[in-house]
């Protein structure tokens, strides 16, 4: 086998989803120390915005550093290198949680046994379906009182719309928490009661009837426990690889992260199921891993801590083929040949520079503005990938310059913020005024203190009433179009990338135009050709 074979069999690259608090730090420090790449509890740096954070620019800043530190942490378990792309839980973050799901090979979904399915694991979740990556669900805080496993079971099923497969099942909970029976390796795995913090013996067996079952948890848990079983395989479907990885079909497993108990299942079968590094759709064709000739896509851009140096870090998802250091590659947008001398590597705790990359690794690499979201390189093909959309906004307000003199430099940031992803533009046809629409109200603060402190230009807001943003698929030359447009022109915008949208200003809105044009396709999403 070549090494560039070798070397994406071992890789697995996935994000954790949850809603804030379900425990995905947590998750991600006990995996790293499954990993042995830290050593200690508490080394993984909480990625959270915290409350009240919304007018504390420090906090935004230390939040800054902190994710750049986190944006992929990597680790060896058992001869796999294995990376976590980190996704911000925050919604305000939410875009670039969106994005990075382009550069996953697949999720795990926490989800609180308290609290159930919450709100932003819904979206995420949502994107994930619509991208069939596969997913694994970890129901976690097992060892609180919680609800009933069936029932949740039931929930993720109608809430995230998934199709689930309970590989693993709690036996107790709360208090009587006594362990878990691991349906996929035919064991049981006892909750050692002194503060609950240790995990106890494995006990194994043949089959469900073995009377160790009985003698380890009591009769009358071993009689509920093979009641439920009995229940899972009649309810359930089984097991099938296949559909978890066309995204049909989604295992559960359950633990508690805190106490490190049902982790270790959740990753041994993490890395018997979960897909190596995928082959990815561009606008000429479909381009495979195992390709000789390296292409890659940016999925995140990091702008530098220290405002004097505008660099840049954008991060790169390698495709195909092995990414080298001082080659020659292309950026297929500017169609212009670019050297990295310095590449990053990430791990757990530090970035390194690296000669070799290899698909399913991020490499991040220092920008001084070149570089977009969703830009494509290339070893000289000139393709581009597909898939990094924008969504529609929920926040709008027009963006005007406060300070005269400072044109240029306000337009230069404001460029550039929106090239890492900050936020959206949108420009009126009618009279060229800029309008930002953001996911949460948090990045309008971000953008003027940022662009005050990296460009030295001010900005103030006006609030605009604007509901969503559809981008219009239509035949341009039709009169129900150019009716559609005379009718709307207030309302006509175009967004960055000369795309046409139109801003509704209410849900009302979308729907009369609908009925009114219905040749016009609204769209909530950038990418739906
Ligand atoms: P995140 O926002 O999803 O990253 O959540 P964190 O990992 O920061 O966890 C949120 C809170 O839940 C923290 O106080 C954790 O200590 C706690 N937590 C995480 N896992 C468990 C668990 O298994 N049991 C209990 N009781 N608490 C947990």
């Amino acid at each position: 086998m070549s090494d560039l074979l070798k070397e994406i069999g071992k890789r697995k690259t996935f994000g954790i989803i949850a809603h804030p608090d379900a425990g995905k730090t947590t998750l991600t420090e006990k995996l790293l120390l499954f990993g042995g790449a830290i050593q200690e509890a508490g080394a993984v740096k909480s990625n959270k915005i915290k409350k009240g954070a919304t007018s504390d620019f420090m906090e935004i800043e230390r939040q800054r550093g902190i994710s750049v530190a986190t944006s992929v942490l990597a680790f060896e378990y058992k001869g796999h290198k294995i990376n976590i792309l980190d996704t911000p839980g925050h919604k305000d973050f939410a875009e670039d949680t969106y994005r990075t799901l382009t550069a996953v090979d697949s999720v795990i979904v926490v989800v609180d046994v308290a609290k159930g399915v919450e709100e932003q694991t819904e979206k995420l979740v949502q994107v994930c379906r619509m991208r069939n990556i596969p997913m694994i669900v970890f129901i976690n805080k097992l060892d609180r009182e919680g609800k009933d496993a069936f029932d949740l079971l039931d929930e993720v099923e109608q809430k995230l719309g998934l199709t689930v497969v309970p590989l693993s099942l709690p036996i107790g909970m709360g208090n009587e928490f006594q362990g878990i029976y691991n349906i996929w390796e035919h064991n049981i795995q006892l909750f050692v009661e002194e503060k609950k913090q240790r995990v106890g013996s494995a006990v194994k067996f043949e089959d469900i009837s073995d009377t160790k079952i009985d003698e380890a948890i009591g009769a009358k848990a071993a009689a509920t426990l093979r009641e439920e079983l009995e229940l899972i395989q009649e309810v359930y479907p089984e097991f099938n690889r296949d559909d978890y990885m066309a995204g049909n079909l989604q295992p559960v497993f359950f633990g508690s992260a805190l106490n490190n108990f049902g982790v270790r299942e959740l990753l041994d079968a993490f890395i018997e199921i979960a897909p190596n590094p995928q082959p990815k759709e561009s606008d000429t064709r479909l381009v495979r891993p195992e390709e000789k000739d390296f292409t890659g896509f940016i999925f995140k851009i990091h702008a530098n801590m220290d405002p004097k140096h505008r660099d840049r870090l954008a991060f790169v998802k390698i495709v195909s083929g092995t990414f080298k250091r001082n080659e020659n590659y292309l950026l297929v947008r500017e169609n212009k040949k670019m050297k990295f001398s310095s590449p990053n590597a990430f791990f757990a705790d530090k970035k390194e520079v690296v000669d070799e990359s290899f698909p399913g690794d991020i490499v991040g690499l220092h920008d001084t503005g070149n570089f977009r979201i969703g830009d494509t390189l290339t070893a000289g093909e000139k393709m581009s990938f597909r898939g990094i959309p924008n969504f529609s906004p929920e926040h709008f307000r027009y963006i005007n310059n406060d300070d005269p003199l400072k044109a240029k430099q306000l337009a230069k940031g404001i460029d550039q913020l929106m090239d890492e992803g900050v936020a959206q533009l949108f420009t009126l046809e009618m009279n060229n005024r800029k309008i930002i629409g953001t996911v949460g109200a948090l990045q309008y603060e971000v953008i003027q203190y940022r662009l005050e402190h990296e460009y030295g230009a001010k900005c103030t807001y006006e609030p605009l009433s604007i509901h969503k943003a559809c981008w219009i698929e239509a035949d341009e030359k039709s009169d129900e179009y150019n009716e559609f447009v005379r009718l709307k022109q207030r309302f006509m915008a175009r967004d960055k990338y000369g795309q046409m949208v139109f801003l509704a200003d209410s849900p009302f809105t979308i729907q009369m135009t609908q009925e009114k044009f219905p040749n016009i396709k609204l769209h909530f999403i950038s990418e739906f050709r």
